[in-house]
């Protein structure tokens, strides 16, 4: 992110969101990058986001902050990690978010939509890059006629760009992911009722809405 642009966008971040950043540095979990959030609450803001589906909750960081937005959001989020499950539980005590954020241990490819809301103004795919197609069309009935998907790290770091090109650098595990996630953004943009806008920030988003 440009350094300015970084300190402008800082200013709001809170003590108890770094310690959580710096959680996340140490002990390499992936959390949305910066600026990715300040997309992903600005489009919560403007669209009057009230119902949030999130694929992937790792240490809740991301579900955390889309619900101090306002206390009207509620958030399902899906986590399969036993591990990160206990860590994002501890941290949406600590925050007092428990009423707002429901976490749900399990696979997203294994939930039973009956236990999710029947409808969601933004769903967020935000888990394992191989899948991103399934959970998109598992989950897309479940988007409410105004809403949106925001899709996280459709660059991959760069690996996407770098698998087109020769990928002679990347581990075989990490073209076939990267190729997956290629896949994906075309999906995206083939969907006859869907508009897809990709944006080079963070480590790549994709906002898709209902034409
Ligand atoms: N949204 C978080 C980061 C999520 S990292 C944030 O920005 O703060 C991706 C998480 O998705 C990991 O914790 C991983 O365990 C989880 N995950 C991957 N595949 C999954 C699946 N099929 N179902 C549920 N969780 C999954
Ligand atoms: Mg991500």
């Amino acid at each position: 992110m440009n350094p300015y642009i970084e300190t402008l966008n800082r200013n709001k971040a809170t003590k108890a969101f770094i310690e959580l950043e710096n959680y996340a540095s140490v002990h390499q979990v992936p959390i949305i990058q910066y600026e990715s959030l300040m997309m992903l609450q600005m489009l919560i803001r403007t669209k009057r986001v009230k119902t949030i589906l999130e694929i992937g909750t790792a240490i809740a960081y991301s579900a955390l902050q889309m619900a101090t937005l306002s206390e009207e959001i509620t958030i399902d989020t899906l986590e399969r990690d036993e591990k990160m499950v206990a860590l994002a539980t501890k941290n949406i005590q600590q925050f007092g978010k428990q009423t707002q954020i429901h976490l749900h241990f399990v696979d997203a490819l294994e939930i039973e939509l009956d236990e999710l809301q029947p409808q969601y103004d933004l769903i967020f795919i935000d888990a394992a890059k191989a899948q991103y197609q399934k959970f998109f069309e598992r989950f897309v009935p479940l988007l409410a006629p105004g809403g949106i998907v925001v899709t996280d790290n459709i660059l991959f770091h760069g690996c996407v760009e770098q698998s087109l090109s020769d990928g002679l650098n990347l581990s075989k595990n990490v073209q076939h992911l990267a190729k997956k996630i290629d896949q994906y953004n075309h999906f995206l943009n083939t969907l006859p009722e869907m508009e897809t806008y990709y944006f080079d920030i963070g480590d790549g988003l994709a906002i898709t809405m209902r034409k």
